[in-house]
């Protein structure tokens, strides 16, 4: 079958660790017979250089008319002086919304084979941990009304939390769909106890949750969950949470992962489209030195394939390889704190490659 993927390099190290997934992805096709088609575009940093803007139409026109989106990243230090709303990291706020992303998906995932780098006492972790924290993207109190006025107190200023019910039942769907391709488990975070539209929340996705009978919910307060994340993380599976509570939560998620270096994710529209980039920013400071960690990447990569395109066998091949590599004792600088044998970027591309 034939994919259509329009892949954004963008900048710092996001070439260079575009490049190793694209060799991943090549791989993939050849021994399971599909074609990948990418079309490279421009945005962010290399965008402004290129064209002025960090967005050009054309980017996005190719982005709509494909069936998903690659990202390295954008951002760095040549452009930090331009004023913020000419920022390349303006690209990816324009790209959600001209794409309707809505859902953004990250996954905290610990490999066993990384132990070494989490902070979490063994025995909660034995065995690794794979949580995704399901984050609705385009509403909450980020987007909500905000202002000043004055109070019994003196100036004020508010932001509201609105939730519209089919912004919730939409979320509700895309982690209740992704429970059914994984472990049948749903954790639905809110602050039901004080927060009316958390008790809007909590009514829609119970509703939701009556279309999957097979999907084990439970409701938790969001202070619970970030108790319960280091505490006992191994009991989640999906979390979807609201825009600023899934914000919080997935940062605190991801730390107990080890590094930056290792973690996908993605961001989902209606339908199956997507765009899917590593977790970490453009790093600058490490960029054309063939020290990037590209796992994150090719992690991403995996996840395209496995919730737009449906091809989980192949999903699990790309993870499978990441893994093996791990074990094989082989790491990237990002991950040497403990010692192993160490990796550049195109090496960590060879390794999975030859793994696959
Ligand atoms: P941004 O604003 O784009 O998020 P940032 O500086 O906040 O930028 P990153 O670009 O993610 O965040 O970099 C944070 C630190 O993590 C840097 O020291 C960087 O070198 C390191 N880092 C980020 N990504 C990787 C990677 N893939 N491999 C190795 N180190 C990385
Ligand atoms: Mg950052």
């Amino acid at each position: 079958m034939n994919y259509k993927i329009a892949v954004v390099p963008g900048d710092g190290i996001g070439p260079e660790v575009i490049d190793q997934a694209l060799r991943v992805l090549d791989r993939i096709g050849e021994k399971y017979n599909h074609n990948f088609e990418y079309t490279k575009v421009l945005a962010g940093g290399a965008a402004i250089d290129a064209t002025g803007g960090c967005l050009p139409q054309e980017t996005i026109d190719i982005c709509k008319a494909s069936d998903a989106v690659l990202l390295g990243a954008v951002g760095g230090w040549k452009w930090d002086t331009l004023p913020g709303d000419e920022r390349p990291e303006r690209a990816l706020l324009g790209l959600r919304k001209e794409l309707g992303l809505f859902a953004n998906l990250r996954p905290a995932i610990l490999f066993d084979e990384l132990s070494e780098a989490c902070p979490l006492k063994p025995e909660i972790t034995a065995g690794g941990l794979d949580i995704v924290v399901v984050r609705e993207l385009t509403g909450g109190i980020y987007f909500g009304e905000k202002g000043f006025k004055d109070t019994d107190l003196g100036p004020a200023a508010y932001d509201v939390e609105q939730y519209a019910e089919e912004e919730v039942r939409r979320i509700a769907i895309v982690a209740f769909d992704m429970a059914m391709k994984r472990n049948k488990k749903v954790t639905s975070v809110d602050k039901a106890n004080v927060l009316e539209s958390s008790r809007l929340w909590r009514r829609v996705v119970a509703e939701v949750a009556k279309d999957y009978p097979e999907v084990e919910l439970n409701n938790l307060y969001v202070d619970n969950t970030a108790m319960q994340m280091i505490l006992n993380p191994k009991q989640f599976d999906v979390i979807v949470t609201s825009n600023i509570f899934g914000d919080i939560l997935s940062d605190e998620a991801s730390q107990i992962t080890g590094s930056i270096g290792m973690l996908p994710s993605a961001s989902l529209a209606q339908g199956n489209f997507g765009m899917y980039e590593p977790v970490h920013g453009s790093a600058p400071d490490i960029a054309g030195q063939n020290k990037a960690n590209p796992m994150a990447t090719i992690l991403s990569a995996a996840m395209m394939l496995r919730y737009t395109f449906g091809l989980s066998n192949e999903a699990d091949a790309i993870e499978a390889a990441v893994k093996k590599v791990l074990a094989d004792g082989y790491r990237t600088p990002d991950l040497m704190a403990n010692g192993g044998k160490e990796m550049g970027t195109k090496e960590a591309g060879d390794l999975i490659l030859a793994a696959l």
